[in-house]
């Protein structure tokens, strides 16, 4: 059977708790001031629509969506906008929270907003998801803006939703607005590079921990869960550089070959099936099975709650990626830590894809583009700096590199408040 998310159901935590358990941990260890966490741990807005849409033969169907900003205190709020049949509001101001931290730990003037509508979009027609995204982006209108909040792209969406909504929005104004959205097409105001933002960033994050722990890349085995942005293009980046990809997955189901395989083989065998699964000359595995199989880095690149306090002891790879957002629980992170694994956090693993969605803005602010080259390399110097900042912090607390990138992020967003105070 199908499986219809790579969630197993029975371990599925609320998101929000997450988060709010994470930022606890290292609120405790920065010793916080109550008031702090008490406004830190809050989203500041959050808009709940709900909003007709014609599916054809007369049929209209009520859609759910939110837009919550999380909190605005460094910058405009940045976040992407998420089509899943899973989502709910806990998880939206999750994502949102874990927007602010990811700013602020690669230090871009962003605050942290999430957005999304409940559905499933491989159920959608081309028109109807187009109608879908318009009425929302028309809906979440009164709080977006490329001075307020900016959206982008995330799970199921791509730079032809960017399209729709930036094409949405600056109708409502009656001018072209290309800073309302990042991760556009190219040809209105989009930004070199930004397609492989997310995994380039990754893939420098991995790049430093590997010379951290003496490990090389070329040779290494690598398995990728989640088949989208993401995952394939950090399964073909890593290819690139000498690593052997030993199994992928997507919704469908995973594939596992002990000799590795082709990412580019795999992404183009998708394109045609709409599924990595069934490629040719592989075992299939479930995306369960999958993340335990033995290899060296493992990327999590799908969504949330994968790796938990039951299947975290029998994890065997040396290096956790987080490409996905909030793909690990707070049990599992201890447990990793204890085991000694490796676990570059989301907030600072792919944080690459909103850096250069900071780079697109700026460009479309400017109205003036950067070539590919510039972007990688301003890229590289992010992601490098902000990994050998978390590190410091690791090695400085002796504390595991998640709690070490929220000890950063957290305090930067509170020395910001501080400074700006309170209102009025
Ligand atoms: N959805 C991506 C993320 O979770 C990108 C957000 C953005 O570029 O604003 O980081």
């Amino acid at each position: 059977m199908k499986e219809r998310t790579a969630v197993i159901d029975h371990t599925r935590q609320d998101p929000w708790e997450v988060a709010l358990a994470q930022f606890n941990i290292a609120a405790d260890k920065l010793h916080l001031d109550p008031n702090m966490r008490e406004i830190l741990s809050t989203c500041q807005r959050e808009l709940s629509v709900h909003f007709p849409v014609r599916m054809g033969n007369g049929v209209v169907k009520v859609f759910n969506g939110y837009r919550v900003q999380h909190n605005v205190t460094r910058g405009p709020a940045k976040g992407g906008i998420r089509y899943h049949p899973d989502v709910v509001l806990n998880e939206i101001k999750a994502l949102a929270m874990w927007m602010t931290w990811k700013c602020a730990v690669v230090n871009i003037p962003y605050g942290g907003a999430k957005g999304g509508v409940a559905c499933d979009p491989k159920q959608l027609t081309p028109q109807q998801l187009e109608t879908l995204t318009r009425r929302y982006t028309s809906e979440i209108s009164i709080v977006i803006g490329p001075d307020r909040d900016i959206p982008a792209p995330d799970v199921n969406t791509n730079a032809q939703v960017m399209a729709w909504m930036m094409d949405t929005y600056s109708m409502h104004r009656g001018y072209s607005v290309p800073a309302v959205v990042t991760g556009k097409p190219l040809a209105i105001g989009g930004s070199e590079g930004r397609n492989e933002a997310t995994a380039r960033g990754a893939v420098y994050t991995i790049i430093e921990a590997a010379k951290h722990l003496g490990m090389d890349i070329e040779g290494a085995r690598v398995v990728v869960q989640g088949f989208g942005n993401a995952g394939m293009f950090s399964a073909k980046l890593l290819a690139e550089l000498g690593a052997i990809v030993v199994g992928v997955s997507d919704t469908g189901g995973g594939i596992f070959s002990e000799k590795g395989i082709d990412p580019a083989k795999v992404d183009a065998y998708k394109r045609e099936t709409g599924s990595v699964s069934g490629f040719p000359g592989t075992e299939r595995v479930t995306n369960r099975e999958l993340l335990e199989l033995p290899c060296d880095i493992l990327v999590p690149a799908a969504i949330e709650n994968q790796i938990d306090r039951d299947n975290a002891p029998r994890i065997k790879a040396k290096i956790v990626a987080e490409a996905a957002n909030g793909p690990t629980s707070p049990d599992a992170d201890r447990i990793l830590f204890e085991r000694g694994i490796f676990l570059i956090p989301d907030i600072l693993c792919n944080a690459g894809g909103v850096t250069v969605s900071y780079f697109e803005w700026v460009q479309d602010l400017q109205n003036l583009f950067w070539r590919e080259a510039t972007i990688n390399a301003r890229l590289k110097e992010v992601m490098v700096r902000s990994f050998s900042d978390v590190l410091n912090i690791s090695e400085k607390h002796k504390v595991d590199m998640r709690t070490a990138a929220y000890m950063l992020a957290v305090q930067r967003v509170a020395d910001a408040t501080m400074i700006r105070g309170i209102y009025p």
